[in-house]
């Protein structure tokens, strides 16, 4: 299959180039898309039969029920079946954003695109992209993340047309997300309500507007019992094995050194530890640990190109899990093949 790339202004889109786009997805077709959090993979969530598509491309499996990105509150209400403006300081707050909230779903929707789950995970994105397509389209868009399954979320063009050339009509591109981390996940149809996925609004901002919110076991620990169905599954996996070192620069040093040893290594760490990695091995520096925003940005990059770069092993020393930090560390743990502790 031919994939017509589309490159849009991420602030100002044309008109012309997202309309394009979003004839595909009334033909039932299935197309790439920027978000502010990572490219989409999206197709219209009322069509069961381009619902099949966005499982089959990605290989994902079907009890991972998909999220449903809309582009009004008017579109968020068509896909819950109770009234969304009871939880209104957090959705004026949040929404438009790296936000998904879930609620209970409505019979529009069809079981296929939430797994047979009576809920719906639903988000209304920032992106000027994401919402003029949605809102071109009229009818919220099921869209996970626009990689292969299993492989690290894509957040520049170069991932999605590495991973998905030929298998979509589309790719509407629009350089680097923004954000770089899937969006933050909260179970609303919870007592108290809880966070299953940790994402670039950090907990503590969170917890500011839900007082009662509690932090699923799984948001930090995906070897726990999962509580959504896709939280069982390994994810962000690179080709390469990458142990992941709980515990401060000492003990990650001497970790480091211990297991590289004989081996073609590369270290994962941040701006301020560098030089002290690089006497072990060749280091990947992911940012300043001053701001943790751009560690999230970087993150899924490397772990992508560590396939490319030839090393048996992969090393990463641990973040702070304080802000965005808790989703780093998130991603992390689900990338590793092993964690010391
Ligand atoms: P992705 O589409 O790869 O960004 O992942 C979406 C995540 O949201 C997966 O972990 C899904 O299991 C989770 N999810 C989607 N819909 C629901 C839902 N109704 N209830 C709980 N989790 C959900
Ligand atoms: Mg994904």
């Amino acid at each position: 299959m031919h994939t017509e790339k589309i490159r849009v202004d991420p602030i100002e889109p044309d008109v012309g180039s997202v309309s394009k786009a979003a004839s595909y997805l009334q033909l039932g077709e299935v197309i790439v898309f920027p978000t502010e959090t990572v490219y989409g993979l999206g197709g219209d969530a009322l069509n069961v039969k381009a619902v099949g598509k966005i499982f089959k491309i990605k290989g994902r499996p079907q009890d991972n029920p998909l999220l449903l990105h809309v582009s009004s509150l008017e579109m968020a209400q068509r896909c819950a079946s109770e009234d969304i403006a009871r939880h209104s300081r957090l959705i004026d707050t949040l929404w438009p954003g790296p936000v998904t909230l879930i609620f209970r779903k409505s019979s529009e929707i069809p079981h296929f695109v939430t797994a047979g789950l009576d809920t719906v995970g639903i988000r209304f994105p920032a992106h000027p992209v994401a919402r003029f397509l949605i809102e071109l389209l009229g009818s919220p868009v099921a869209a996970p993340s626009a990689n292969l399954s299993g492989k690290p979320s894509p957040t520049e063009e170069k991932h999605v047309i590495e991973d998905l050339d030929g298998l979509v009509p589309c790719m509407l591109l629009s350089g680097k997300a923004p954000l770089g981390l899937e969006s933050t996940i909260i179970d609303l149809t919870e007592t108290p309500p809880a966070l299953l996925r940790p994402g670039p609004i950090s907990p503590e901002q969170l917890q500011e507007l839900l007082d009662d919110l509690t932090l699923a076991p799984s948001a930090s620990d995906y070897r726990s019992s999962p509580k959504a169905p896709g939280m069982k599954y390994r994810h962000y996996s690179p080709d390469v094995d990458l142990v992941l070192i709980i515990g401060d620069l000492g003990k990650a040093l001497a970790h480091s050194k211990k297991l590289s040893e004989g081996k073609k290594s590369v270290i994962l760490c941040c701006e301020e530890h560098a030089k002290a990695f690089a006497n072990i091995a060749p280091v990947r520096v992911l940012g300043s640990i001053h701001e943790p925003y751009g560690i999230a940005l970087n993150l899924f990059g490397a772990l992508r190109d560590l396939s490319k770069t030839g090393v048996d092993l992969a090393i990463s020393e641990s973040f702070p899990e304080k802000g965005i930090g808790l989703a780093i560390m998130n991603r992390l743990r689900k990338a590793a093949s092993r964690i010391v502790e």
